[in-house]
């Protein structure tokens, strides 16, 4: 199936916390993640969270430097280190582009496409990525986590 983007922070389904992918191996789920990638790669985005296709389960898609990685059900459980300020944009979100401040190394846990739990350690761009998306999962979106104040602090 072919899927557009949902946009606007308005939008109720972006705004939702999602529910639990029960199965990773279900018909379902196992025909929505390459749609997601095609959704992904038609909008030129680098990640996408399944609720900005209109579907709140907890899944999302992350795709750099041709390195896949599907997450189910993921929670962030340690970060390690500084926080960093890096602007981000959003597929829901066009034309927008906001510092925002996330940790430069995470540590994930989820199931990947084939229902295996993998637990990740993810730094840099990887690790910023995965904090979008999760976000994304709990109907946080960057307008959210967005801090002017921020700014000075890091003199930019
Ligand atoms: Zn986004």
């Amino acid at each position: 199936m072919k899927y557009s983007i949902v946009t606007g922070a308005e939008s109720a389904i972006l705004r939702k916390k999602t529910l639990p992918v029960e199965d990773p191996l279900a018909k379902d789920i196992q025909r929505l993640i390459p749609d997601m990638f095609v959704a992904m790669h038609e909008a030129n985005g680098i990640g996408l969270a399944a609720p900005q296709i209109g579907i709140s389960l907890r899944l999302a898609v992350i795709e750099i430097n041709e390195e896949k990685l599907v997450l189910i059900n993921p929670t962030i459980k340690d970060h390690i280190g500084d926080r960093i300020l890096f602007e981000e944009g959003c597929l829901s979100l066009p034309g927008k582009f906001l510092a925002i401040e996330r940790y430069e190394t995470i540590t994930v846990e989820y199931d990947d496409e084939h229902g295996t739990h993998q637990t990740l350690t993810a730094s840099g761009l990887l690790a910023i990525a995965i904090q979008h998306e999760i976000d994304h999962l709990d109907g946080v979106l960057i307008v959210d986590r967005y801090d002017e104040s921020l700014l000075k602090h890091y003199a930019l």
